[in-house]
């Protein structure tokens, strides 16, 4: 069956979703820190999940920008770091691209994802190849356009797909931005920690939709939850 929209509530429960998979991919996502920067990249995100899980549950949203301002707000003001910044961005400026909406469609995925990569891009300067979170979300959101005609539950597997192989894409990749950067040709190999987050945080968004659409999350051509392959 397929799914067109999430209404506001089912949006918070998709980021509730998306909270309990970065926090049990905390260590995997400090261990990508670790070959690359200062290993502090899962402790990040998870305080800012945690922090977006408090509010999503203490407050009632009736739109979707509200939502997704709130997630941003609460990874700005908690997690620090480069990806404090660079996530809380992304969240902000998604909102506002989505101002108003009651529900989420796959046409507003798109808006919120071109609408984060911009400010992102603009607040901190990375390009397409600087091996930064941009190389899976770059992808993401143009494999979003791409795919803004179909159901929500199509498109969101399709972008997190995107965003999988653009993490991958960043192994081969030189740093050119954030902690690595100091590290050049010894970072080969490893992909760039945030942009695994980048992946990580699109793949619990497909997985809930796709539950929600009643389709088998292990039949839509997801990878395995990070927890199961430790
Ligand atoms: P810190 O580098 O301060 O320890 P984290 O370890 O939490 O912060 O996050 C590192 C991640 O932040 C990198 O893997 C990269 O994806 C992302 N990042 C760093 N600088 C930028 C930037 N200018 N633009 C986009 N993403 C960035
Ligand atoms: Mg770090």
């Amino acid at each position: 069956m397929a799914l067109d929209e999430l209404t506001a509530e089912q949006t918070v429960a998709m980021f509730l979703h998306v909270a309990d998979g970065i926090l049990r991919s905390a260590e995997t996502l400090n261990d990508a820190d670790r070959a690359v920067g200062d290993g502090d990249h899962g402790e990040g995100m998870a305080r800012g999940f945690s922090a977006a899980r408090e509010k999503l549950t203490a407050e009632t949203f009736t739109s979707v920008d509200m939502a997704l301002r709130a997630v941003g707000m609460a990874m700005m003001s908690t997690m620090g770091g480069a990806s404090g910044a660079v996530f809380g961005t992304l969240f902000r400026a998604g909102g506002q691209a989505l101002a108003g909406e009651t529900a989420l469609t796959s046409q507003g995925l798109a808006q919120m994802l071109a609408a984060g990569l911009e400010a992102v891009q603009k607040r901190g300067g990375a390009q397409v190849g600087d091996k930064t979170m941009i190389d899976a979300l770059e992808p993401a959101a143009r494999q979003a356009q791409q795919v803004a005609g179909e159901p929500l539950s199509a498109a969101a597997l399709a972008v997190a797909e995107a965003a999988r192989l653009g993490m991958e894409n960043s192994r081969g990749l030189i740093a050119a931005q954030g902690r690595a950067r100091t590290l050049g040709e010894r970072a080969l190999g490893h992909p760039d920690p945030g942009a695994m987050s980048m992946h990580l945080i699109l793949h619990f968004m497909a997985e809930y939709i796709a539950r929600l659409a009643g389709q088998s999350p292990t039949a839509d051509g997801l990878e395995p939850e990070p927890s199961e392959q430790e």
